[in-house]
């Protein structure tokens, strides 16, 4: 049975602001599957309704169901309070300072419950680009509907009646494949910058399009993110590269015009000829494993976006006289240096990248203990995945990896026989007319690792 009831008192449409009541779309027209609903966002917005408060599954995760993907997360919306939210569960925990919001534990699973925000953030202080800075003011559904970001976000799921509330025409950009956002949409740049990247990252991996009046400002605004802190630029930058759609972010960012200058990372990344191959295989690689679900470490992503520009100061520094080892990890230094100041990388996956480039030319050494002493290394897998994307791209010989493939997979005797066995690409793999000090060429040589 089709349970569609339009509600609109005024009927102006949703963005009028007269207009507050929401379309309601029942399970023939959402199409949601409840298998798909986490039970335990269920239980808490089961918990939240029979304390006798409105609470709803919200955001991506409906937007996403209501696409017929499995959500990766929950986020849930109630008109309690923090305090109240706290009191009903066992384990729940306030944070933020600026706006708070309580984290819902069962086991290892986190369910993001926050209270209603009020609309109207014309009163709260902002920077001098119009950024906001605080806004803490609670409010009512509607109210919390229009300080989302886009009309495919603004959707509120209640799974007790399976019924979507939808605030400003969501359901109808998501059947026609339309990223639109609510309100003015340069106003809304203005207000938070980040919503520029974030337009990007739906776009890309939703395969939407970008509504005209969302996109025209784009370019315009895209200089603002320089006043978001670098710590939440990062966070967004993140969830773009793992959002198992990295390549085609990356794309969408260059298009719009939003790679230059502001993100130093994106500069190199999208601009180096030499690592084109390196950086599409390493997106394809990380891609494909987030879409299988399997884990992606940051500090192997940003290792592999970075190589090329560690292996150009290499050989700079090589070529200015410096031996193989310091040269790499000044490179390293180099490179981590000037991405830290815009990029804010965690110490963790800063040290992360360092282990794993700096074990690059430990690869190359296949005789005595080193090898032993590689296969010893916490971090040997990440840094053994990135030989073989070096290998993938041609940059080393394909050889090396196969014989890690082998001498990993091996046991005692055969790692022996492996260790005596001469590579049949050794001179082209390990040049030892490249021994002399400051000599030229690419890392392929052993001489990196001596
Ligand atoms: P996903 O989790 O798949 O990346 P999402 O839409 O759930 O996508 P979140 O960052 O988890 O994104 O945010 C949850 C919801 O909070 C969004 O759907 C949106 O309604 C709102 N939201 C998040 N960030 C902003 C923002 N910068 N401006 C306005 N609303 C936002
Ligand atoms: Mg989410």
């Amino acid at each position: 049975m089709i349970r569609k009831f339009i509600r609109r008192l005024l009927g102006n449409g949703p963005n009028t602001g007269e207009a507050h009541a929401p379309l309601v779309f029942g399970p023939d027209e959402h199409g949601i599957d409840p298998d798909d609903v986490s039970s335990n966002a269920v239980r808490v917005t089961e918990t939240l309704q029979r304390a006798g408060f409105k609470a709803f599954i919200v955001g991506g995760a409906v937007r996403d169901m209501v696409l017929g993907f499995k959500p990766k997360d929950f986020d849930v919306a109630t008109n309690a309070t923090p305090e109240q939210i706290k009191r009903l569960f066992r384990r729940a925990f306030i944070i933020g300072r600026r706006f708070q919001i309580v984290h819902v534990m069962f086991g290892q699973d986190l369910i993001e419950v926050t209270t209603f925000r009020g609309s109207s953030s014309d009163g709260a202080p902002k920077d001098e680009h119009g950024r906001v800075l605080r806004d803490n003011t609670f409010g009512e559904q509607h109210e919390d509907a229009e300080r989302r970001d886009f009309t495919i976000n603004a959707m509120y799921y209640d799974p007790e009646q399976q019924l979507v509330l939808d605030y400003h025409g969501g359901m109808k950009d998501i059947r026609s494949r339309s990223l639109r956002m609510i309100g003015d949409p340069e106003a809304r740049y203005r207000e938070d910058p980040v919503r520029l990247l974030r337009v990007v990252r739906f776009a890309a991996k939703l395969d939407f399009k970008i509504a005209p009046t969302t996109r025209a400002p784009i370019s315009v605004m895209a200089p603002l993110i320089n006043n978001v802190p670098v710590a939440r630029v990062f966070d967004e930058m993140l969830k773009l590269l793992m959002s198992g759609h990295a390549m085609a972010c990356l794309q969408q960012l260059r298009q719009e015009g939003l790679h230059h200058g502001l993100l130093p990372l994106l500069d190199v990344v999208l601009e180096q000829p030499m690592g084109e191959k390196f950086v599409t295989l390493a997106l394809a690689n990380t891609d494909e494993r987030i879409r299988q679900g399997k884990p992606v470490s940051p500090g192997f992503l940003f290792a592999s976006l970075l190589w090329h520009q560690v292996l150009e100061k290499w050989e700079a520094y090589r070529a200015a006289g410096e031996y193989p080892i310091p040269a790499l990890h000044l490179a390293a230094d180099d490179v981590l240096d000037s991405q830290t100041e815009k990029l804010a990388l965690q110490r963790r996956i800063a040290t992360d990248m360092r282990d794993i480039w700096a074990m690059q030319p430990r690869f190359e050494r296949r005789a005595g203990k080193s090898p032993y002493k590689l296969l010893e290394h916490t971090r040997l897998r990440a840094g053994y995945d990135f030989l073989l994307l070096r290998c993938a791209s041609g940059e080393v010989d394909g050889e090396l990896g196969d014989w890690w493939t082998e001498f990993m997979q091996a046991d005692g005797v055969d790692r022996e026989s492996l260790l005596n066995r001469k590579p049949p690409e050794a001179d082209a793999a390990t040049p030892k007319r490249r021994r002399r000090r400051g000599g030229r060429g690419r890392s392929k040589s052993a001489e990196d690792a001596q």
